[in-house]
């Protein structure tokens, strides 16, 4: 069960396997993130393909595209790196669901994508 920290938190203790958790602290080490970020932004990206998530708010200006991101109650930048990918400051990943949403549901960046100008993993 989920044990309430704050009206808006909730602190969960979960078991996995040996195998999986040393898979999660190789991954956080990769991106620079704590193994708490790392689950967190992957159970975001679950709820961005599966429509749990919803963006509010985005802006598009030079190679930054920002994010409302509701479920985080925060915004996210993505950057667009020289190598034409789009990387996400907040995940520290060019795969993640704040880069899916983008790609998929922005029509700019969806453009681009169809003309080659950003490239998907
Ligand atoms: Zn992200």
């Amino acid at each position: 069960m989920p044990r309430p920290t704050s009206a808006r938190e909730a602190v969960w203790s979960i078991r996995l396997k040996r195998e999986i958790d040393e898979i999660l602290e190789k991954e956080a080490k990769k991106r620079g993130i704590s193994k708490n970020d790392l689950v967190k932004s992957i159970i975001l990206d679950w709820a961005y393909r599966n429509g749990y998530n919803k963006v509010l708010h985005f802006n598009f200006r030079n190679t930054t595209i920002t994010l409302w991101d509701f479920l985080l109650n925060q915004t996210v930048d993505i950057t667009y790196t020289g190598d034409k990918r789009l990387f996400c400051e907040h995940c520290r990943t060019h795969n993640c669901g704040h880069v899916y949403y983008a790609v998929t549901s922005i029509p700019e960046v969806a453009r681009k994508v169809r003309r080659g100008e950003i490239r998907v993993d």
